[in-house]
């Protein structure tokens, strides 16, 4: 068996940084699990969640998937990765704080935008699982403040949470103010966030408290 060399030596610094840190592991594993937020964020290997949130193993339950894109709400008996997680990490973790973390130069939500304007039918799984952007519009406020490509990114937070909130778990942890949700865009370029203002709908800025 041989790991990618880059793969190897990142693993062996992982095991020389954290020799310190092995109570914190340890007592992670006795312990188990109790994260402060759901993060569902992109595939995409440049969002790196736990950077950006400058965050340590056990803080933060990761879901990321093509787009973060949050289903609705099928109880249909599929296969639902993504519902099965938002789930757990509702009803078991019982986590406060539901984050949808979309990014800029979204290779998942480029592609749908380019297989519309060529109307091409795609029934690969990447193909099925993007048909879940038919009919969304970006929004013109959104497109007047930040262009209509991230515009378009943003009415994908925007949809996966209104999705988020056709699950009943959701709205009743929400309903009884126990759950926040949290839309959020990452620009890669400069490492800066802006979030969504659900009193005003607009994204803004983020401020240093
Ligand atoms: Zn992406």
């Amino acid at each position: 068996m041989s790991l990618p060399k880059v793969l190897a030596e990142g693993y062996w610094r992982f095991r020389r940084q954290h020799a310190p840190d092995k109570g914190r592991y340890q007592q992670l594993a006795e312990l188990g699990q109790a994260p402060s937020a759901m993060v569902i964020a992109c595939s995409d290997a440049r969002v790196d969640v736990s950077a950006i949130f400058d965050a340590e193993a056990g803080q933060l339950f990761i879901l990321r998937n093509v787009a973060n894109l949050v289903p609705p709400y099928e109880p249909e008996g599929k296969y639902h990765g993504t519902s099965a997680a938002i789930e757990y990490a509702v009803l078991v973790l019982k986590v406060p704080h539901l984050i949808v973390l979309g990014h800029s130069r979204c290779g998942g939500v480029a592609a749908y935008r380019a297989r519309i304007k060529d109307k091409v039918q795609d029934d690969s799984f990447i193909g099925r699982w993007l048909t879940m952007l038919d009919g969304l519009q970006a929004m013109d406020t959104d497109a007047a403040a930040f262009g209509r490509e991230t515009a378009f990114e943003l009415a994908t937070i925007r949809s996966s949470l209104a999705h988020l909130r056709s699950f009943p778990v959701v709205q009743e942890r929400e309903g009884a103010g126990l759950l926040t949700l949290h839309g959020l865009h990452f620009d890669l370029a400069s490492g800066s966030l802006i979030a969504l203002d659900e009193e005003v709908g607009n994204f803004v800025a983020l401020v240093e408290a």
